[in-house]
């Protein structure tokens, strides 16, 4: 390390202690309520031609159920989620906490499924939840094995709680290995 990085390190280091009482003092005479940190993640829904307004559902009901998260549409390439729409299954490959590539995939809608509930299941595949085939209506993972009436799309309590989890540094935002869902609503 040259002389001049030595000091111009140590400067940055006085300059912080001089600078911590004064912020220390300033939040010991307001105190505030610890601030929230919300987590944005940017999806891409373009591409999912019918299936758009269905994925700006399923966003909202994550977003709803988990305040510290906010899902929003990607202007010019910030987008770590893509939704495509195409005449498969309903899939998802996630590379890692809110970084996923999404199908709408239309055999399902064939079938009957509610779009903007397959939706919100894809991106709780995105948001690190695996499938869980409970039969249960209230729970979107369940995918196929609720039936295709059901119309919910908030995602149930314990779902919610554990995206909350990932959100908080649970999980990875890169994962090793891509992890593929692709039996959410195949019979
Ligand atoms: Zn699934």
């Amino acid at each position: 390390m040259s002389f001049r990085k030595i000091t111009s390190a140590l400067a940055l280091t006085l300059g912080l202690a001089f600078l911590a009482p004064f912020t220390g003092s300033a939040t010991a005479a307001t105190p505030a309520p610890a601030p929230v940190a919300v987590r944005t993640i940017y999806y891409d829904a373009t591409q999912a031609q019918e299936f758009k307004a269905a994925v700006d559902e399923g966003a909202e009901a994550w977003n709803k159920a988990v305040p510290t998260i906010s899902l929003k549409p990607a202007t010019a390439g910030q987008a770590t989620i893509r939704v495509y729409a195409d005449n498969g299954w309903p899939r998802t490959m996630s590379q890692g906490f809110g970084r996923a590539t999404i199908y709408m995939g239309r055999e399902a809608v064939n079938d009957g499924f509610y779009p903007p509930r397959i939706a919100a299941h894809e991106l709780g595949h995105a948001l690190g939840l695996p499938d869980n085939r409970n039969g249960r209506c209230d729970y979107l993972m369940s995918g196929h094995s609720s039936p295709t009436s059901c119309k919910v799309t908030a995602p149930h309590a314990t779902e919610a709680a554990q995206v909350k989890r990932n959100a908080g540094g649970f999980l990875s935002t890169t994962f090793t290995r891509q992890l593929q869902y692709t039996d959410c609503f195949k019979f």
